[in-house]
Parts: C-alpha cells; sequence; structure tokens
C-alpha cells in the first residue's frame, strides 16, 4: 500500500513538474522525433507502444544528463558547473518522467500530453 500511495505521488509530482518545466508549445515546427511523436500520438494504437518506448528510453538513458549538459554548456560557451545542474536535475526529471511514463502507458492520450520530450533529444540525437 505504501508503494502504491508512493508511485500516485511521483505521477503527481511529474505531472505537475513537467507543466512548469516545459510550458513551451510544440507545434509543427518543433523538431521531429519519433520516439516522442509516437507517444504524443492522439492514436491510443500509437501512443501506447510509443509511451512504452519513451517511458524505457528516458528510464535507462536520463542518467546520460549528467554527461551530455554540461559537455553542451561547455561547448556553446556557457557555464560548466551551471551544466553540471542542470544536468543532474535533467536527470532526476527524465528517469522519473520514464517510470511515470512506462507505468501510465494504458492512459488514453490527453488533448494535451504534459510529458513531453526524452533523452534521445537531450542528447542531440534527435530534434528533442
Ligand atoms: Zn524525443
Amino acid at each position: 500500500m505504501k508503494k502504491a500511495k508512493a508511485v500516485c505521488l511521483i505521477a503527481v509530482l511529474m505531472l505537475v513538474l513537467t507543466r512548469f518545466s516545459y510550458a513551451e508549445e510544440i507545434t509543427s515546427d518543433s523538431p521531429s522525433c519519433g520516439v516522442c511523436q509516437g507517444a504524443e500520438s492522439q492514436n491510443f494504437g500509437k501512443s501506447a507502444p510509443g509511451k512504452i518506448g519513451r517511458g524505457l528510453v528516458n528510464t535507462g538513458l536520463g542518467w546520460t544528463n549528467l554527461l551530455a549538459q554540461p559537455i553542451q554548456a561547455g561547448s556553446s560557451g556557457g557555464n560548466v558547473f551551471t551544466g553540471i545542474g542542470k544536468g543532474l536535475w535533467m536527470t532526476v526529471v527524465r528517469t522519473l518522467q520514464g517510470v511515470t511514463e512506462f507505468g501510465l502507458f494504458w492512459l488514453p492520450p490527453g488533448p494535451e500530453e504534459s510529458l513531453k520530450y526524452c533523452a534521445l533529444g537531450d542528447l542531440g540525437i534527435t530534434g528533442r
């Protein structure tokens, strides 16, 4: 029972956090990512496997932000220590997002998905 409450709390936290973290709109001009497009599809037949896939990607690769963010900050002339801080934060965000999305893949697609982006986009492999 404690575990179920903890999972619910994490899910609610993630939904709230991602609302604040990713307020920018995804438009048709946004760079594309096959993983994200599947997960954010309005078609349940695409969104369910998409969410499972993105959940696994984010859970498995969330930690790569520990390396990717400082490197991106350093190579773009930014502060490496800010990049390290952002990397720590993004690792927590992506990993919790992944666990939440994997656990809640069965939810029908909403008019506006609150979970966006993936670890592949953070690494620059895909658009977002
Ligand atoms: Zn993506």
